[in-house]
């Protein structure tokens, strides 16, 4: 059987090159490298102004990545001091992605602003600039832990981790009101860490395992989980597809 197929969205950044300062499709290694690690074959969805509506028909799991602040616009809030890198292509093109991903029931994983993104979509807000007694933005190097956060019974979080996880922190936002058919399953004081879908086969965590898979068992499991059920997903399509 072939690996499953995992896209994986996209930043898109002016940078210099040999054409003069142009847009590229920029994602860390770290996040093809955890999912190449737990067996599975990663596709970057570059953004496009005009995609097709079928860009994940032969996908079978979305991990959304992390990167700069979403455009507060799309919550109903103009933008304070704090904001930046906003691309309101990126925000469209993975909102699309999401919204393809749960029609197709495709698991999806989403990591810092790609659980900022879900929420919003789902209707939530989120602190434009967390006011916090812990600072959530680490100096320490991403493989290093930064805080702990509770994880709640009874969630898929709490398979891989148990009641408790140390997880680094590279976020100046937060997620603020919750948007719909979501439940927060980690927290940190009152910063919401983690949530998962109440309807659809979602994990959105606020910090960076990818970063961490590498030299932490547990930061790596979310990865192997994911692919797990991603896998168990295409085999029960498979399944339905022969039998319908
Ligand atoms: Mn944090």
């Amino acid at each position: 059987v072939a690996a499953p197929l995992i896209a994986v969205s996209a930043a898109i950044e002016r940078r210099p090159t040999a054409f003069g300062e142009i847009d590229c499709t920029l994602v860390a290694a770290a996040y093809s490298n955890a999912i190449y690690a737990a067996g599975a074959q990663p596709v970057v969805m570059p953004v496009t102004d005009n995609p097709p509506g079928d860009l994940l028909a032969r996908m079978d799991g979305l991990v959304l990545t992390g990167g700069a602040d979403i455009d507060p616009a799309l919550y109903g809030e103009e933008p304070d001091e704090t904001v930046y890198g906003v691309r309101r292509d990126r925000d469209i093109f993975e909102s699309a992605l999401f919204v393809e991903a749960i029609t197709l029931g495709l698991p999806v994983l989403a990591i810092c602003r790609g659980m900022q993104l879900v929420n919003i979509i789902r209707g939530g807000t989120l602190f434009q600039q967390l006011i916090s007694d812990l600072d959530h933005w680490q100096l320490g190097a991403p493989d290093e832990p930064c805080h702990a956060v509770e994880i709640a019974d009874d969630s898929m979080l709490a398979e891989t981790f148990g009641s408790v996880a140390l997880v680094n922190s590279y976020h100046h936002q937060a997620l603020n009101v919750l948007g719909e058919q979501l439940r927060v399953v980690a927290t940190c004081g009152g910063v919401i860490e983690a949530v998962e879908g109440a309807d659809c086969d979602l994990l959105g965590v606020q910090w960076h395992p990818e970063h961490m898979a590498s030299t932490d068992d547990a930061q790596r499991a979310i990865f192997n989980a994911f692919v797990r059920r991603v896998e168990s997903n295409r085999r029960g399509t498979v399944y339905a597809e022969q039998n319908s």
